[in-house]
Formats: C-alpha cells, structure tokens, sequence
C-alpha cells in the first residue's frame, strides 16, 4: 500500500464514518470530557459491506493494516466533527487521542463457517484474516499495562514513523531495515532515532475463552483459545460470561525455557468483544430434548444407577478408566450432577 492509495481509503473510510449511524457517535465522543480515555467506534460490516464492498474486503482480508488505517479515519473524522460542534459555542468539546473502531459483523456474510469457526476448529489458515469466535470466558487475567507503539525519526528524510511491538514476539519491538516513508520514491534511509515522548501505553488483559459444551458431542472436549483485550475492551467480561469475539488471530512463542521446545500459543487479539449473556435464558430446550431425556432414564427405571455409569462413560472416553475420577467430578459439578441425578 503507497501512501497515495492510503490516503484516498482513508478520504472513503471517513466518508462512511459521515454517510451512516457514526455521525452520533462521533458526537456522543467529542462531548465526552475525558480527552486520555479510549473510545469504541463500532462500525456494522454489513453496512461497511453495502457502502464500499472494496474497504470491506480489505478490512477483512488484510485486517491489521486496514483497521489501523480505519482507526486513522476516525480520529480525522472526530476532528472534522469537533470543528463543527465548537462552531457553536453551547457545545461544550474535547479533542480525543484514541478512537478504535470495533467491527460487528452480525448479520454480515462473515458469519459462515469459514470466519466464524468453532473454536476447536481455528487454524492457521485463520491468520490474518477478521476471524469471528464464539464461548464461554473461562479465565479473565489481571489487568497490565503494555508498551503499545513509540516513534522513531529516520536519519536521511527526516520524517517520523510509527512501530508496534510484535505479539508473535512477545511484544518485541523490532525496528525496519529500511526506512518505510515512501513518497514518490523509497528514502533508503537505515539509521533510525526514537522520538522523545511518542510512547503510548494500552491497558492490556488476557482472557481465556472455551468453545460451548452445548454444541459439542458428547465426549469431545471443549477446545479453548487465548484472547487479548486492549484499551476499551478490557475489563468489560469476566469468567462465566458468554462472548462473541471479532478479531486477529496470531501467534505468540511460548516462554523461552531450557531444554523445552519452543511452541507458537494460537493466540485471537481482538477488536470487538460482545457479551451475550442476556440471549442465554431465551435457549429453550426443544420437547425432542425432553423427550429423548425421558425416555433415556425409562430404561434404567428399575436401576438409576446403570444409568448414571452410563452418562459417566459418555464423558471424556480419551480418558480411559478412572472412573471413580469422573465420579468424584460429578459431584464438583453441580450441573452435571443434575444432569446424572434420576427422577
Ligand atoms: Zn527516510
């Protein structure tokens, strides 16, 4: 991507940011008096999709780069809006440093299989790309604070470019080779100095989320993944919740220790997290469930507890034996316990 390219998507991002629901929110964000905190921009991609199917796919297709640049849009576009706005003197402004725009793509084509995958199916064919999870926050990590991005000026043009820490290299940051300004032509420039002051600081917090028992077999196991919130995300689920995760999946090196090979942890960062604890009471369970229910413990009317073996061996068969193990589980799970218990 030239710089000419970018700057006419970024023109069209902010044209889009204008032409649909954003407007109030823009102005919802200007008026807010905390000008350091972080606010969400959320953009439905069904909508993106409608209005300009090329950003659309580029979003999708090439995300970190392109919602880097969106987030670029809406920062313009905030400014253009808080002009307007201090134009009237009743209007009380404050211009904000970071905006992120957060992708929905409810309703939108990427809700197939192929971007929205059970979470035991993520693979690295997913890299890259706006990848769409759906379970339950098993674990919520503390909260950090993490190096987000600094700048450094190049020797030869003079200009100032931005770098960001590397997850795949646990936050590393690693400067380019060659000086990355391109206007007509490369600059070439290799030698490099940190900007005073440019480093920004993100709040950070890992999650873990793992895929719903309700729509595996019984006896598979539940596969889980690891996600990372930053900035406005953070601290908005906690364990227990049921999520929608939008967002990036990459990779990071296990920790470095001696004598242990070194593995890459498949890690989503995520750009738009939704909790939808509230759809959970309307599941309702279908009367081919009740029925089946019913009829299972029909058989083991006389002996519950031949039942009860039943299920039990049902659960986890990779683990072989151990039976008194998953007995003994049983009874730390209440809901399972419920599930076993014959009427
Ligand atoms: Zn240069």
């Amino acid at each position: 991507m030239n710089t000419t390219d970018s700057e006419d998507l970024k023109k069209r991002m902010v044209s889009y940011l204008f032409s649909d629901h954003s407007v109030h929110q823009l102005r919802s964000i200007a008026s807010s008096p905390d000008s350091h905190l972080h606010f969400p921009l959320y953009v439905d991609f069904a909508e993106l999709m409608d209005y300009d199917p090329r950003i659309a796919h580029l979003i999708f297709s090439q995300s970190n780069t392109y919602l880097q640049l969106f987030d670029d849009a809406a920062l313009l576009a905030h400014r253009i809006v808080l002009g307007e706005m201090a134009a009237d003197e009743k209007n009380k402004v404050v211009e904000k440093k970071f905006i992120h725009v957060r992708i929905n793509v409810g309703g939108s084509p990427l809700e197939c299989p192929e971007t929205f995958p059970s979470i035991g199916r993520v693979r690295v064919q997913h890299r890259g790309i706006l990848l769409t999870v759906k379970g339950i926050v098993i674990r919520s990590g503390a909260i950090k604070m993490h190096e987000g991005e600094r700048k450094y000026m190049c020797h030869k043009c003079k200009n100032s470019f931005t770098v960001h820490p590397e997850v795949e290299a646990r936050n590393f940051i690693s400067l380019p080779s060659m000086c990355p300004i391109q206007k007509s032509k490369p600059c070439g420039g290799s030698k490099f100095q940190y900007v005073e002051n440019t480093i920004v600081c993100h709040d950070y917090q890992e999650i873990k989320v793992q895929e719903s028992t309700q729509v595996l077999g019984v006896g598979a196991i539940p596969r889980s993944i690891l996600v990372i919130l930053k900035d406005d995300l953070v601290d908005v689920v906690k364990a227990g919740d049921d999520v929608i995760v939008t967002g990036l999946l990459t990779a990071k090196w296990s920790p470095e220790l001696k004598d242990v090979r070194c593995d890459l942890d498949p890690v989503l960062i995520a750009n738009n997290v939704r909790r939808i604890n509230e759809l959970k009471s309307e599941i309702d369970i279908s009367d081919v469930m009740v029925m089946k229910f019913k009829q299972f413990w029909n058989q083991f009317k006389d002996a519950p507890l031949k039942g009860r073996n039943a299920i039990l061996r049902g659960i986890c068969p990779q683990i072989f034996g151990l039976f008194t193990v998953k007995l003994a589980g049983k009874h730390i799970y209440p809901r399972l316990w419920l599930f076993t218990y014959s009427p």
